[in-house]
């Protein structure tokens, strides 16, 4: 069995959706510079690199990640190829390889694009008639290969809030550029961080 590691490496300089704060360490404690130990103090915002959305991301008082079962973000899932795609809408989900998988990702062109540090707003993204065909579908965890399901100017989340609210987590920032597309086991719990 292969284990792909799907994490964006966290650095400095790495991408960030525009308007987040970057990404910083900073070697508090040095052995080079006489310290015991080294030590590093990292700032980084919940949406840095490879993460979980929990539902309190777009709902108000909405389930914080603390509170999500880990069963939803480990097992049997798949991995669909939506490359040569601009946008993942019901019909493309129905033209796609999709499964009955709970656990869904999509390896799409954003995989090119996702080690970059300059931001691209031409990312693939979900569109509304996707994210309603997946929770038709009974998904339960749905992951993209850049950070965000939604389309870059449409301030209003629309799929984020669909799938959120009707108890489908969401993964951004997987990077599959290596991964094959098809049937695998994920396993993508989160840090468990009290906000
Ligand atoms: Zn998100």
């Amino acid at each position: 069995m292969t284990i792909f590691d799907v994490s964006l490496a966290l650095k400095r300089g790495m991408l960030t959706y525009p308007g987040d704060p970057a990404f910083s360490i900073e070697h508090r404690f040095s052995i080079t510079n006489g310290d015991g130990f080294n030590l590093s103090l990292l700032s980084l915002t919940t949406h840095a690199g490879t993460h979980v959305d929990a539902p309190a991301h777009y709902i108000d008082g909405g389930a914080t990640i603390d509170s999500m079962t880990l069963n939803i973000m480990i097992g049997p899932g798949v991995i669909i190829d939506m490359r040569g795609r601009s946008v993942i809408d019901r019909r493309a989900l129905e033209e796609s390889a999709l499964t009955d998988e709970t656990r869904v990702f999509f390896k799409t062109d954003n995989s090119l694009k996702i080690r970059e540090p300059a931001f691209r707003d031409d990312y693939t993204y979900i569109a509304d008639s996707g994210a309603e065909l997946l929770i038709e579908r009974n998904v339960k965890l749905v992951g993209i290969d850049y950070l965000s399901v939604d389309k870059i100017d449409d301030e209003d989340a629309p799929v984020h809030k669909l799938l959120l609210s009707s108890g489908v987590l969401i993964v951004e920032g997987l990077d599959l550029l290596n991964v094959p597309a098809g049937p695998c086991r994920i396993s993508c719990p989160p840090l468990l961080l009290l906000i």
